[in-house]
């Protein structure tokens, strides 16, 4: 039985066996192989300090290995079920059982999909889930930013500021940010097309077109554009968690206190997957340091 059961292997999952080893715990990070982590999505991450540009890909292999080289168990396998066992965890997988004292929940949010023709073909040939990742690719050119939300807003103002010809488009007449970010953007470059929605995404290797629709005039149209980032949310991945009873927020995402801890004794959850406003690479690892602290002292105890 291992001391510390990590069911995620992005930032997150990875940092919280990296600093559970380094306090003598021993630690199995389980892995879906078929599932990216969003880290691994980013065509370019570059709000990771120390290294100015890396591809997602790149920089979650390089977590990976220094993870497996620390001493921590990696395992290319999908949880599919876990039952409570021996006053620890049965994690059952699609290729064998493994137990754990402590369960650490690192399983991450999926983007929230749009659903429109064209999106999963042109996903990173225009259609983009990440601003600050890909963004910098788009100066000079016209991009739309589909929500209107924070993330939403956020992402038209990076790229408004990345110098890309920046349209907003938000399926009501108000937005759902906040006031400061409203304010933002409405002094901002920001163009905004109000009560319009997405229908299509055209293209040929890459996006080119997007079919949009005027709600309140029933009225479709098309705009040419370079790129598309839909930000209408996220999913945490959290359904393995509820079934063992932990507590979700409203939006499905795990409840945790500032140690990482759930309402469920020796249950742990951190990163995106958690209820907390920051989701970014930096702030998981932050989850997976503060968690591994947290197990040593409850185990000590
Ligand atoms: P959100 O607050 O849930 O907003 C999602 C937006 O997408 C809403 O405007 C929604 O429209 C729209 N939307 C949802 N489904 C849609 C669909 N199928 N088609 C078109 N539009 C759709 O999500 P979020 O903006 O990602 O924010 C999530 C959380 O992270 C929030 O708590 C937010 O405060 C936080 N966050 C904070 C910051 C920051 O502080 N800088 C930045 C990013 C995120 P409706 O308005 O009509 O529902």
């Amino acid at each position: 039985m291992h001391d510390v059961l990590i069911i995620g292997g992005g930032p997150g999952g990875v940092t919280a066996g990296i600093f559970a080893v380094r306090r003598g715990l021993s630690a199995l990070i389980l892995d879906d192989p078929n599932s990216l982590s969003q880290t691994e999505e980013a065509t370019e991450v570059d709000d990771w300090p120390g290294t100015k540009r890396i591809k997602g890909i790149e920089l979650v292999k390089k977590m990976r290995e220094h993870a497996k080289s620390a001493g921590v168990e990696y395992l290319d396998k999908k949880a599919v079920d876990i039952t409570k066992k021996n006053g620890g965890f049965k994690v059952k997988t699609d290729k064998g059982e493994y137990e754990g004292k402590t369960l650490v929940f690192a399983t991450g949010a999926k983007h929230r999909k749009i659903m429109v023709k064209g999106e999963d073909k042109y996903a990173g040939k225009g259609v983009s889930y990440c601003a600050s990742c890909d963004g910098p690719l788009y100066k000079g050119k016209k991009v739309l930013v589909i929500g209107g939300g924070d993330s939403a807003v956020t992402a038209a103002l990076m790229l408004d500021s990345i110098g890309a010809d920046t349209t907003l488009v938000h399926r009501r007449d108000e937005l759902r940010a906040v006031k400061s970010l409203e304010k933002k953007v409405k002094d901002s470059g920001v163009k905004f097309l109000w009560s319009t929605i997405l229908k299509e995404i055209k293209g040929n290797n890459k996006v080119e077109k997007a079919v949009l629709q005027d709600v309140k005039k029933k009225k479709k149209f098309e705009e040419e554009v370079d790129g598309i980032f839909i930000e209408i949310g996220t999913v945490p991945l959290a359904e393995l968690a509820k079934n063992i009873g932990v507590e979700l927020d409203d939006a499905g995402f795990i409840k945790v206190n500032r140690e990482q801890e759930t309402n469920v004794k020796k249950v742990y959850a951190v990163g995106d997957c958690c209820d907390n406003p920051t989701k970014k690479i930096a702030s998981a690892v932050g989850d997976g340091a503060v968690v591994a602290d947290t197990i040593f002292a409850n185990l000590s105890e």
